[in-house]
């Protein structure tokens, strides 16, 4: 088994959207605010707003419990939060759908990915590509997904479950 790591926001809800507009966020790169305040915005957030069934992206729930069927992946979620409110609204989410056959690892905004796990042979699966290159350089697999499939370099994916097409039933790559 290969162990995959999968990204919350962007890959398994779609709650940047909505959470931008809630918030007031401009997201046409006009510059409304300093980071610092839009991370302000972001810690004191109520997430219970956007961490919701109807973002659900691309049936990833559905696709993530087929991932767990195949047994090729020992699966962990792997999601950056800007306050302890938004990381147990986002574990309870999970756990409503996932019992106990994964690993949630929550992970500070200002800490990077490959921090926190070890990255070296490990899939992650993100929609930012910014972590998907320090993935990368930590020498982890890196697996982007975008609705509209824009590779910006990395494999690219639209549905979780098309990871099934990328790697075989020991987790190792197809070419
Ligand atoms: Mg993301």
């Amino acid at each position: 088994m290969r162990r995959l790591y999968i990204d919350f926001d962007g890959v398994v809800l779609d709650t940047i959207p909505p959470l931008y507009e809630k918030l007031g966020i401009d997201t046409s790169g006009v510059d409304n605010g300093s980071a610092e305040e839009k991370i302000q915005k972001f810690a004191n957030y109520d997430y219970r707003n956007v961490v919701k069934d109807k973002y659900i992206l691309n049936d990833s729930i559905n696709c993530i419990k087929k991932l767990l069927d195949s047994k090729r992946f020992e699966i962990s979620f792997l999601s950056h939060v800007h306050s302890l409110d938004e990381a147990i609204v986002k574990t309870k989410y999970l756990r409503r759908h996932f019992k106990d056959d994964t690993t949630i690892i929550i992970v500070p905004g200002k800490i990077s990915k490959t921090k926190m796990v070890h990255s070296e042979g490990a899939i992650l699966v993100d929609d930012f590509s910014s972590n998907l290159r320090e993935w990368q350089e930590a020498g982890g697999i890196a697996v982007r997904f975008n609705q509209e499939l824009e590779s910006k370099g990395f494999k690219v994916i639209d549905k979780l479950d098309q990871l099934l097409d990328m790697f075989d039933e020991n987790g190792d790559e197809i070419c």
